[in-house]
């Protein structure tokens, strides 16, 4: 219940990587020999398949990272940095991942000025807002497609038209789209995006950032040719080629994908409804959430309490985004849509799979319940709600 946070590897991509360990296993760069040369030749059609899948005119605009955060960092400081002559202002979102929030940190320590927008209580970006903000120095809007917490769909289409009204450049965070909904750089309509391959069901540590020819950006790492003299680095050939299986599976599934997690979500969502009083489903319903996000707060208690329960019955789920665990101050998109900090805090995350069955979230309907309650027993504010409510009938 946190394929939000990573998703098992198939095995088919896992079949897909294994050649390149021990059999094509050549240095890319090496043009004078043949193992060399069937490195190079794989990488193309891995390229071409990437671009094929994502709706990118041609394959030279795709280009492998190290991750989605690697991705994300090289959109912004790259384009920050390559059109720091024309202007210093970079628009994006209060709910954006980390990876934006804080390479934008970061751009801002070192002269260039960043406009967060609100977003409303289901954790919309208003595209007029987008237009509103844009000044004269605005270099870059960057928007997320689909929020990894609470799963709202991001009105990008539109949003990349304004950027293209007033030439500005406009990147998304695509990480949590794929394999969830769409995804297709044409008709997005967007100059940049990045995807990680570790969220839909392949291998870690390696991502793709779409660059539209035509588009400037200064590189981040720095060293030999690769990625067309733009990311040094021996390319991580089998990671390549797990990105490539993992996204041409979730691409060619992707509606049958779609439909079952959907109605799982959506049984989901109303079973938690019915059986605990007293919560909130974080973000939108319907066709403007991701098919795969189920986000609740339950009032009066802790998140990382039922985190722990739910984990002694085997369950797997998030209070938040994997990277603010650990930290005490409630997520950032949870009080960006407006929830008081005591109730933030009491949230969980349950993020399914193309593989999530009927039986487990029968299992999750049967679990969860008894541990909200078990919670709320030993809650003193809880009590006090119970007696003001006996006092009232
Ligand atoms: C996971 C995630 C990232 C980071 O990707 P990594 O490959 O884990 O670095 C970036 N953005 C979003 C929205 C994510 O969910």
């Amino acid at each position: 219940m946190d394929n939000n946070a990573t998703t098992v590897v198939k095995q088919e991509v896992v079949d897909a990587m294994l050649p390149y360990f021990t059999e094509i296993w050549g240095n890319g760069s090496s043009k004078f020999y043949d193992l060399g040369n069937e490195a190079i030749t794989a990488m193309t059609r891995l390229r071409e398949s990437v671009a094929k899948n994502i709706g990118a005119a041609r394959p030279n605009e795709i280009y492998f990272t190290g991750s989605g955060c690697e991705a994300d960092n090289w959109a912004l400081k790259g384009i920050a940095y390559a059109y720091a002559s024309k202007g210093n202002h970079i628009i994006t979102s209060k709910i954006e991942h980390h990876a934006i929030l804080n390479a934008c940190a970061f751009l801002e320590k070192h002269g260039f000025e960043v406009t967060y927008l609100d977003v409303d209580c289901e954790g919309r970006v208003d595209p007029a807002a987008v237009e509103a903000a844009i000044t004269d120095k605005t270099i870059l809007i960057s928007i997320m497609t689909a929020n990894n917490e609470i799963g709202t769909i991001e009105p990008i289409k539109e949003i990349a038209e304004i950027a293209k009204k007033h030439k500005v450049i406009m990147h998304t965070d695509a990480v949590q789209a794929i394999g969830h909904m769409p995804v297709d750089v044409g008709e997005l309509g967007v100059d940049m995006l990045s995807l990680s391959a570790h969220k839909f069901h392949g291998p870690k540590g390696v991502g793709v950032l779409y660059i539209r020819n035509g588009v400037r950006i200064e590189n981040l790492i720095h060293g030999g040719g690769q990625e067309r003299g733009k990311r040094a680095a021996t390319e991580n050939l089998a990671g390549m080629a797990g990105l490539e299986k993992a996204l041409d599976l979730a691409v060619k599934n992707l509606d049958v994908n779609i439909a079952s997690m959907t109605e799982k979500r959506d049984r989901l969502i109303a079973g938690i409804k019915e059986r605990i009083p007293y919560c909130r489903l974080n973000g939108p319903e319907g066709e403007e959430r991701m098919c795969n996000n189920v986000n609740f707060s339950f009032k009066y208690i802790e998140g990382e309490s039922i985190l722990m329960l739910l984990n002694m019955h085997g369950i797997a789920a998030s209070s938040g985004s994997a990277c603010a665990s650990g930290s005490l101050d409630p997520s950032h998109v949870l009080l960006a849509i407006g929830l008081p900090h005591e109730i933030a805090h009491g949230s969980v995350r349950l993020s399914l799979s193309e593989d999530t069955t009927d039986e487990e979230i029968d299992y999750v309907l049967e679990t969860l319940p008894p541990i909200v309650k078990r919670l709320r027993e030993m809650s003193p504010l809880y009590e006090e709600i119970l007696h003001k409510e006996q006092i009232k009938a």
